[in-house]
């Protein structure tokens, strides 16, 4: 029986995350981990009969303590470092919507427990010292981001040194066609296709998701950034592609659910039913594959620019799009000014080689720089 921490366990990935591994032969729920949803937390406990949970903001530890007896309740960002420390999971499920919990993620690679990464942050900040961990160890680094599982699996047993090109499919969000000037908030959180959570629904809407991706797959299949493409497929069928130097491509194809990366970040090299709809290909009919627009999302571009430089400027992309996408769905900061913001951010700092608090504080810096900027525009 392989037993799974899942961190994050009450947002979207999580909650899909304990249906997959309650569905799933050999595999079972060792203990959950939640930012601030406690009561999520304690009902999910109290079904699955978990012994172990963490909860990360600390003024909540005691309703969680109360509501579980019996059960280990570890709290703050520390609790997630020792309850992998001290637990004998095999597995480490990891979704939160930030790199929180990054010391956590580090301690479970160093003890070859396997990481199912959901949170792109936390290569997307950290990825040189992360994958340096993961070969250092030999660990088991498997994406549950839907794209990177799909170029895992196309990628599986093939030499990196012969693909030409992977490329990073993009459903395009809701203003594929549609102007991006003066649209709501409620415009933006309604996803044509996923069903996700606020942060990563904004991230879609403005494409920065599919930066932040560009970075993800550069670390993860350590391949340079020119060699990774975003092609539009607003069917969301083709999860992303890899072209070889052949000229042969491969893709993988499904309708879009997310458990079904989540299964295969479990239980590959192995396949097990799942809970997803098959697809018929004979109803699909038709897929469509467009250029990106990169005039109207310039994000995408912030990817290469943030790789190219290096160092700190992935993570002050990522501190500063955070920061961005807070301010705009509290009103601070239009949509339109979200790439503005991150630009400036990214054009005023001066990146520095360094190690996690480095990176950490650049970070924090960027999330600064932002609210200033947001509190700067609206005044005008
Ligand atoms: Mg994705």
């Amino acid at each position: 029986m392989k037993k799974v921490l899942v961190f994050g366990s009450t947002g979207s990935i999580g909650v899909n995350a304990i249906e997959v591994i309650k569905n799933l032969d050999g595999y079972r729920v060792a203990g959950l981990a939640t930012f601030s949803n406690y009561r999520l937390l304690i009902q999910q406990a109290k079904l699955l009969k978990t012994r172990n949970v963490a909860i990360v903001d600390k003024k909540y530890y005691k309703p969680v303590k109360e509501n579980l007896v019996n059960v280990k309740v570890f709290c703050g960002e520390d609790g997630l470092l020792e309850m992998i420390e001290k637990g004998e999971a095999d597995i480490l499920l990891a979704a939160f919507s930030s790199a929180i919990g990054i010391y956590a993620i580090l301690a479970a690679i160093k003890k070859g427990m396997r990481l199912c990464l959901a949170t792109k942050e936390v290569l997307v900040s950290f990825g040189e010292i992360v994958m340096k961990e993961v070969k250092k160890y030999n660990a088991q680094l498997i994406p549950i981001d839907s794209e990177h599982s799909a170029i895992y699996q196309c990628l599986e047993g093939r030499k990196i040194s012969d693909v030409e090109k992977i490329i990073l499919t993009a459903s395009g969000g809701p203003f594929l066609n549609r102007s991006i000037k003066n649209v709501s908030r409620a415009d933006v959180l309604k996803h044509p296709v996923w069903n996700m959570g606020k942060k990563i629904t904004v991230d879609s809407a403005t494409m920065m998701n599919k930066a932040l991706e560009i970075i993800e797959a550069h670390h993860l299949f350590q391949i340079p950034v020119d060699k990774i493409a975003v092609v539009i497929h607003p069917e969301a069928i083709c999860h992303s592609l890899v072209q070889f130097v052949d000229g042969s491509i491969l893709g993988q194809f499904s309708y879009p659910d997310m458990k079904l990366p989540i299964q295969y970040a479990l239980t590959t090299p192995a396949r097990q039913r799942s809970l997803v709809k098959h697809i018929k290909l004979d109803k699909i009919r038709q897929l469509t594959f467009l250029t990106p627009d990169y005039n109207k999302f310039p994000s995408i571009r912030f990817a290469y620019q943030a790789l190219k430089i290096g160092k700190s400027m992935p993570a002050v992309l990522n501190g500063a799009n955070e920061s961005a996408v807070q301010e705009f769905l509290s009103d601070n900061l239009r949509f339109e000014d979200i790439p503005v913001v991150i630009k400036k951010t990214m054009d005023v700092h001066k990146p520095v080689a360094g190690d996690i608090e480095d990176y950490r504080r650049a970070e924090m810096w960027a999330r600064q720089f932002v609210r200033v900027e947001a509190k700067l525009k609206k005044r005008r």
